[in-house]
């Protein structure tokens, strides 16, 4: 099984991916969590490129090429294999953050970059999206006083963005889960930790027939 945990900066997804990936676990699973951009060395050092400082700014066009080379690395090196051996892969973001931040926030098209991400991988889709939907405010909130994540991008990569950025962000997710509502399980981010754990081992359990 591939399930993927989607969000915006701050939605709190990274954690639900740990705790879900923790339960599995201790349901007997063979679990692979990883993450995006990264996952392989090819992903974690094009992770590196795109979201030093150093290297600031990357056009549009360049940033959208590397996190589709991260993904297809990380789909052919990592995903597919695992899956092919029984194991279940649970990813900290997939392609529906490409289109949500290069294809609305840097406004290349949702279009455009789901096309180019359907071919970097393979057409390779989860069988379940968990999409944590915070409102900009919040999730705002969070950004500002989180702890940075080992080989995260800080706390203020995208702080100088106006709301407009991170509110066409939002909506560019939420269009994704609406058009598939049977591959997506959207919650509100606003919710507690555990209840919102609870609710995706609700449907993941049900998907494996638990
Ligand atoms: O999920 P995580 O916080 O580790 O993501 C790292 C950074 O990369 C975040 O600031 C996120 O907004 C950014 N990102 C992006 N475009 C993507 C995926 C992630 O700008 N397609």
């Amino acid at each position: 099984m591939f399930i993927a945990f989607e969000g915006g900066d701050g939605s709190g997804k990274s954690t639900q991916a740990r705790l879900l990936a923790d339960r599995l676990r201790q349901e007997g699973q063979d679990v692979e969590l990883t993450r995006e951009p990264g996952g392989t060395d090819v992903g974690e050092r094009l992770r590196s490129l795109v979201l030093d400082p150093a290297h600031a700014p990357i056009d549009a066009v360049t940033e959208a090429l590397i996190f589709a080379a991260a993904r297809s690395a990380h789909v052919r090196q990592l995903i597919l294999p695992a899956l092919e051996a029984g194991r279940t892969v649970i990813t900290d973001r997939y392609m529906d953050s490409s289109v949500a931040y290069q294809g609305a926030g840097r406004a290349l098209g949702p279009e455009t970059v789901a096309g180019l991400n359907e071919w970097a991988t393979g057409g390779l889709r989860p069988d379940l999206t968990v999409l944590l939907d915070a409102d900009t405010t919040t999730a705002a909130g969070r950004r500002a006083t989180r702890e940075q994540s080992p080989g995260g991008a800080g706390p203020d990569r995208l702080e100088s963005e106006p709301e407009a950025f991170h509110q066409s962000i939002r909506t560019a997710f939420t269009d994704r889960a609406k058009a598939h509502p049977d591959r997506y399980l959207v919650l509100d981010a606003g919710r507690d930790i555990p209840a919102l754990a609870a609710e995706v081992w609700a449907r993941v359990a049900g998907l494996l027939g638990a």
